[in-house]
């Protein structure tokens, strides 16, 4: 059985001595439950202070971002191996938010997966279709681009450290969860062309959260669904106590 994964995307929020205390409410929280895999990633400038708070706990510490190359003349980026450094051991890719206002093509977070695998992080890739594309019926088209593009050459070996986050781009902030139904047809189309991709067992192994508005109130039925394998949280992240619930409906 594949164990639940919920991971709070922090994006571009908190101060230092505020993550600390969010992170810190989290540890406290999850304690030594290892049942569900937990999560926090918090902003680049708050990664180390938060490597501390969690270090030592079952909390795994991730980034949101990363450039795909190892050092050199890249000013403002950050490299896998500076997360590595810096006590990550997951790393997000091709979150809509990127894809949307940075423009990050699939060829490029291919690249990014493959210097983050590289480099020994896990990733955390997300896919989803907008609005306009699920209402004019692209939804698996999309995510079937998504999913070739952005999994080139990545073999059956490689994916073992990759997780995949669904998250309907209509769904991330705006407070209108996906149904369990709808949730539950993406993932298991996922499953399947990830099995063609990199063979059924690899299909079977992978874990695929649900990621757009997940809260306290419809996390249990989101996760309750056969393919959804836990949740990556935006903004319920942000308060520990939300998160925490949401931790607790991941446990099987
Ligand atoms: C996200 O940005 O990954 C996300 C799912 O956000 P929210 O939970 O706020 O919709």
């Amino acid at each position: 059985m594949r164990k639940k994964f919920i991971a709070g995307n922090w994006k571009m929020n908190t101060s230092g001595i505020d993550g600390e205390l969010l992170a810190a409410g989290v540890v406290n929280g999850v304690a030594d439950e290892t049942r569900v895999t937990v999560a926090v990633c918090p902003p680049f400038p708050f990664l180390a202070r938060i490597a501390q708070v969690v270090k030592g706990t079952p909390v795994a510490l991730g980034a949101q971002n990363c450039y795909p190359k190892a050092n050199g003349a890249f000013t403002g980026e950050i490299s896998p191996g500076m997360l590595i450094d810096v006590g990550c051991q997951y790393v997000i890719v091709g979150h809509s938010e990127r894809r949307q206002i940075f423009k990050e093509s699939d060829a490029f977070i291919n690249q990014k997966i493959h210097a983050a695998l590289g480099a020994g992080l896990r990733v955390i890739l997300c896919i989803g279709e907008t609005l306009d594309e699920r209402q004019s019926n692209r939804t698996e088209a999309v995510l079937d681009a998504q999913l070739t593009g952005s999994l080139a050459n990545v073999t059956a070996e490689l994916l073992r450290n990759v997780v995949l986050a669904y998250e309907p781009v209509w769904a991330i902030g705006t407070g209108v969860n996906a149904t369990p139904q709808q949730a539950q047809d993406a993932h298991a189309f996922v499953r399947k062309r990830v099995g063609q991709l990199c063979g059924a067992a690899a299909a079977q192994a992978i874990v695929i959260q649900y990621g757009g508005s997940v809260k306290p109130d419809n996390a249990a039925t989101l996760l309750g669904q056969p393919d959804v394998d836990g949740a990556l949280v935006g903004g319920a992240s942000l308060k520990a106590d939300d998160f925490l619930e949401i931790v607790r409906a991941g446990i099987q």
